[in-house]
């Protein structure tokens, strides 16, 4: 039996590949992504399917017909991620068993990120994860984010002008409108000044002031709720850009007339604490001088230098009603290190540390419309042809294509912002150690110091020709889903780690995690070779900081991949059945939302 595709032939069982159930579903989509044709494909795979009843065992994937399949390759016009992928809409994706809570809420996350439209790391997947995890359990959900020049508003659905109002800054009331619109099945709020904030081609880095403009949207926020008579029962901020909103609701709206909301910050990374003038901090509305005492906002280790400074996010901490941090080694590090310990463990009874979670509809090998197939822990050949469609797009395949040859070759990807946290010089180092190995590695990075993205650059430029290293300098959602489900392995080697997501979003597509232990790293992968805990290995773990800690624990992973195929297939299929779900955590935020409520 025959598929024609794109004018060439496609045996039944390449076509096998191709789930037929799904492509009923999904086929308009998926085709059109990797260029197939869609109605001769559709008619002969449901044929093929009704036929198929009663073939014991999928072969494998070695024996299927790769010439039939459209491979990309690196010298095509549009390289294979940019393909016309479809926007994907998970709004119809709550997960409809989830059990309702008994007391339900109105919840309002205050945010700089949410994920996919305003993404830059692990805030915005966490922000919507979260949102959308309570929305299925039946809490009501909004989010509240600017409304940045560069969100592409085809993104949003049924998005329209609810509110025009002013809201102070610095002196002047500015006129603001307030949009609702539908992402992601959770209705957002976007806040749209008009004035330069939040204006430019990226989240971050425009040409304002970033400090100016996160206290003015905190306000503006807040200002919403009052001229629109909205009572939440959790604000729950994120990060140092909000963190004026909790003092400013305690020290302004609670007095004017917001009575009824509580508010939890949550501390994704504690790198970043807001540094912030006394004047600055008047720009909002409040006497930023009130502010600048040991109890309240000052950064602890300017006392007594000329100027002092203030920071948002210690403010944000001491005048909140809860605080979280992302995993619970994050915490106990953040309580012995850093000048913010003294205010946290002041703090300590409010303070507390969950790790998160990923959205498993978001993140999902077996419907993840970015994939050429499909997978999952029962059926995993399909890992096996996105690893190989992706060497093949990369040019990380050999000329003349053994395909078993290809896909023996462990495959490692490091997925991350290039940033001293993430650990360069051992992101590096890895490069040139898989190489050694005989290994693959593709990195997917996006620096934001000139310096750092020139470093990668002449590395890019001296391997990216080679046959086994591939660097891309690039953010790219789509690549970086094609590139989890092709991992053998994903890197994680940072100097410290809130949570990270890399990992669990790794080994949901099937790649086994090797990790440095350190903050939700250490809480979410133990080691292979740890006697103390066979029940939960599922990677490979260093401590050191140095390349020769690095060098153990790929020498580690790559030896177990290439020793022991069958177990490295039962670990496999144990990572991707793991539950890194907020199902999983999300009650626990709702324990703590409980908590503060006013009753
Ligand atoms: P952080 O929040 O510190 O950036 P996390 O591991 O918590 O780190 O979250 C990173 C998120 O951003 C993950 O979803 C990861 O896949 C994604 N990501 C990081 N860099 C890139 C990139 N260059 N292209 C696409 N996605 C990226």
């Amino acid at each position: 039996m025959e598929c024609a595709i794109a004018g060439k032939l496609l045996s039944a069982s390449t076509s096998r590949l191709w789930n037929p159930r799904k492509l009923v579903l999904r086929r308009n989509k998926r085709l059109k992504a990797h260029n197939l044709c869609s109605s001769e494909f559709t008619i002969k795979a449901q044929t093929h399917h009704s036929s198929d009843v009663g073939i014991a065992k999928p072969r494998n994937f070695t024996d299927y017909d790769i010439q039939g399949f459209v491979w990309p390759s690196p010298t095509d016009e549009i390289p294979f991620w940019k393909k016309g992928f479809p926007s994907w809409d998970v709004n119809m994706e709550l997960p409809s068993e989830q059990t309702k809570d008994s007391k339900l809420m109105h919840i309002v996350h205050v945010t700089a990120e949410m994920a996919p439209i305003a993404k830059v790391g692990g805030l915005g997947d966490v922000v919507t994860g979260l949102a959308r995890a309570c929305l299925s359990r039946g809490h009501t959900v909004h989010v509240m984010l600017p409304f940045y020049e560069c969100i592409q508003k085809q993104q949003i659905n049924d998005l329209m002008l609810i509110t025009t109002y002013n809201s102070y800054h610095d002196g002047n009331w500015i006129p603001t409108n307030a949009y609702h619109g539908v992402v992601s099945g959770i209705p957002v709020i976007f806040i749209e000044p008009s004035c330069q904030f939040f204006k430019g081609q990226q989240v971050y880095g425009g040409s304002y002031d970033e400090l100016e403009a996160y206290m003015f949207f905190s306000r503006a926020c807040l200002e919403w709720m009052q001229v629109t008579g909205t009572q939440p029962d959790i604000i729950h901020v994120h990060e140092w850009q909000t963190g004026a909103l909790p003092i400013l609701y305690w020290d302004m709206y609670h007095y004017l007339s917001l009575k009824k909301p509580r508010i939890v910050l949550t501390i994704h990374n504690m790198e970043h604490y807001g540094e912030c003038r006394q004047e600055q901090l008047s720009m909002c509305g409040l006497d930023g001088s009130v502010y600048a005492t040991f109890d309240k906002a000052v950064d602890d280790r300017t006392v007594g230098h000329n100027p002092e400074r203030l920071s948002l996010l210690k403010g944000g901490i001491v005048y909140s009603n809860a605080v979280v941090t992302v995993s619970p080694t994050y915490l106990k590090e953040t309580l012995c290190s850093g000048w913010l310990s003294s205010t946290l463990i002041r703090n300590h009874d409010k303070y507390f540390g969950i790790v998160n979670g990923i959205d498993t509809t978001m993140w999902n090998p077996s419907t993840d419309v970015f994939l050429p197939s499909n997978f999952d822990v029962q059926n995993s050949e399909g890992k096996k042809l996105c690893k190989y469609y992706v060497q093949r797009g990369l040019g990380l395949a050999s000329g003349d294509h053994v395909v078993d040859a290809t896909l023996k070759v462990p495959l490692v990807v490091c997925i991350t912002r290039l940033v001293a946290q993430k650990g360069l010089h051992l992101i590096t180092h890895a490069i040139k150690q898989v190489e050694e190995l005989g290994g693959q590695m593709v990195v997917l990075g996006k620096a934001s110091d000139h310096r750092i993205e020139r470093e990668f650059e002449d590395l890019a430029d001296s391997l990216n020709q080679g046959p086994s290293i591939r660097i891309l300098l690039m953010y790219s959602e789509e690549l970086s889903h094609l590139l989890y489900a092709a991992a053998d392995v994903v890197l994680v080697p940072s100097m410290y780690e809130p949570c990270g997501l890399a990992q669990m979003i790794g080994m949901r597509y099937g790649a086994v995690p090797v990790v440095r232990k350190t903050g939700g790293l250490a809480d979410t992968v133990f080691d292979m070779d740890d006697e103390s805990n066979h029940e939960m290995e599922n990677g490979f773990v260093f401590e050191g900081i140095d390349e020769a800690s690095l060098n153990c624990a790929l020498d580690r992973a790559f030896a177990f991949y290439r020793n022991k195929p069958r177990e490295w297939n039962s670990l496999v299929k144990k990572v991707m059945k793991m539950d890194n779900s907020w199902n999983k955590t999300a009650g626990k935020y709702i324990e703590i939302y409980e908590s503060v409520l006013v009753s």
